[in-house]
């Protein structure tokens, strides 16, 4: 099971929550909106998991404006969702490198994407474990 750890890329600031665990890990916690709502959400933090709880509901396949928390900055980048052409959003992990997902909610699109593959990799592996 790996755990991300995740800063915003603008403030570089840790969007880890410890006060809401999601399967015994911290969660994302994140600023949302959609075309009616604003309110937050947490996200898990382990990879592949698509839990999250948030405090508004949020209909299958809006799309939804991630905020940081701390910066207020979005986190929406210039790249649109191979899959159905929603903006992805990146987060900055700790360990280097980034995790981008699509902000259609429903849309499972994510990958984890290194600048430098060969160091970035091996410093993933050293802190999670295989
Ligand atoms: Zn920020
Ligand atoms: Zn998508």
């Amino acid at each position: 099971m790996i755990s991300l750890h995740v800063k915003c890329p603008h403030c570089r600031k840790s969007l880890m929550d410890e006060e809401i665990m999601l399967h015994n890990a911290q969660s994302i916690k994140l600023n949302i909106m959609t075309p009616d709502e604003r309110g937050t959400i947490n996200l898990c933090s382990v990879y592949e998991c698509f839990d999250h709880v948030a405090d508004i509901s949020i209909e299958e396949g809006t799309v939804v404006e991630f905020t940081c928390p701390k910066c207020n900055k979005e986190l929406l980048v210039n790249e649109e969702c191979r899959i159905c052409g929603a903006p992805m959003v990146s987060f900055v992990l700790k360990t280097g490198g980034r995790v981008n997902f699509c902000s259609r909610h429903g849309c499972s699109n994510h990958y984890i994407a290194f600048e430098d593959l060969s160091t970035e990799l091996s410093m993933f592996y050293d802190e999670f474990g295989h």
